[in-house]
């Protein structure tokens, strides 16, 4: 994970709005003295112009100007996903402290009363900017260990308890609606003897070649009939994840058991035909697949996927590189 850098002004870049040339002009050379980067605007209209194109870290806004005054201005940013974590800091000319209460409410973080002091404005300048970075820091590394904890490291796909809780939501879904999904269990077949002749690592890589060949064959939506909209099309799109070793499961919202036996069958064919090349020997593997699919009567996830791992069990004994449902299933997609 990143360390924290120490503070360094060449990092930010400050926006400073302010209808009188004069004080635009002190103010950049300020804050250019002090090494931070500097843009300007001379009305709110540019302002809100030059935020898009220059992405500032920290805005200075004077209050009053014609046409349209700093608060406007300042409610704009804050009512824009884009704009509204960027800190404002209020320039105000003594007379105007009144509208201090109303620059709050509108989003500032804080204010600097005009003639402002050097040191104060400095020390304002970098406080703010300071917070803004922590605060980014601290959400950045949230996201990169919500990441970390959702994530099955060799794969890059969903681990296992990441895939469980998607498999829930489904589940509570299909409760709710009434609504079908399915679920697919993967196992790779004869794995250990890939690990024995090639080597772990070579095994690692097979695992990989497999969710690649996985990922394809579930974006291959089936095609129904008529045309799609893209929303449907991405919710009958699978979740695949690792529930470990070289058990994979594929939860398939929307799918009825037909649908879901078909993209078995895919993935199951897709699978041999993608190969590992390990000196002069091809290697491919095969998997076994059990699908079992939603029944109202079912009261929880592991349901279904006591199901799917029995059919996956019938898949083996049967002689492995097939797809499998449990025996009354088979007889419903049948008929
Ligand atoms: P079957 O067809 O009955 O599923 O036979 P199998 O050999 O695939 O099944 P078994 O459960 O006996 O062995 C699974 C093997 O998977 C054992 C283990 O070494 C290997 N394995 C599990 N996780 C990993 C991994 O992350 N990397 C590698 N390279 N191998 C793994
Ligand atoms: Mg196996
Ligand atoms: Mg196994």
């Amino acid at each position: 994970m990143k360390t924290l850098e120490p503070f360094n002004p060449e990092n930010f870049l400050i926006l400073i709005v302010d209808d009188i040339r004069k004080n635009l002009q002190l103010l950049i050379e300020i804050l250019d003295t002090s090494g931070y980067g500097t843009t300007f605007a001379v009305s709110g209209k540019q302002a809100l112009e030059r935020v898009e194109v220059t992405e500032p870290d920290l805005i200075l806004l004077d209050l009053m100007m014609p046409e349209m005054n700093g608060i406007e201005v300042c409610k704009r940013l804050k009512n824009n996903p884009k704009t509204k974590q960027i800190p404002i800091i209020f320039l105000t000319a003594a007379t105007e402290t009144n509208y201090l209460v109303s620059a709050f409410e509108a989003g500032a973080v804080d204010y600097v009363t005009k003639p402002f002091k050097t040191p104060e404005l400095l020390v304002r300048v970098k406080t703010h900017l300071d917070l803004k970075k922590t605060k980014d820091d601290l959400i950045q590394a949230y996201e990169e260990m919500q990441r970390i904890a959702t994530t099955d490291e060799l794969t890059g796909i969903p681990n296992r308890r990441s895939i469980f809780s998607i498999g829930k939501q489904e589940f509570e879904r299909s409760q709710r609606y009434n609504s079908p999904f399915s679920i697919l269990m993967i196992d790779i077949d004869k794995f250990k003897s890939i690990n024995d002749t090639h080597g772990h690592d070579i095994g690692d890589e097979a695992l990989k070649m497999m969710v690649k060949v996985i990922l394809n064959c579930l974006r291959k939506v089936d095609y129904i009939g008529r045309l799609e909209t893209e929303e449907e099309a991405l919710a009958k799109k699978g979740h695949l994840g690792r529930l470990g070793g070289e058990e994979f499961v594929v939860i398939l919202p929307h799918t009825d058991l037909k649908g879901a036996y078909k993209a078995a069958q895919r993935v199951c064919d897709a699978m041999p035909t993608e190969t590992l090349q390990v000196k002069d020997e091809t290697v491919s593997i095969t998997v076994s697949i059990g699908v079992a699919t939603y029944d109202p009567k079912d009261n929880k996830i592991d349901d279904i996927l006591k199901r799917a791992d029995l059919a996956l069990f019938g898949a083996k004994k049967n002689g492995r590189n097939r797809v499998a449902l449990m025996h009354d299933e088979q007889l419903k997609i049948s008929q």
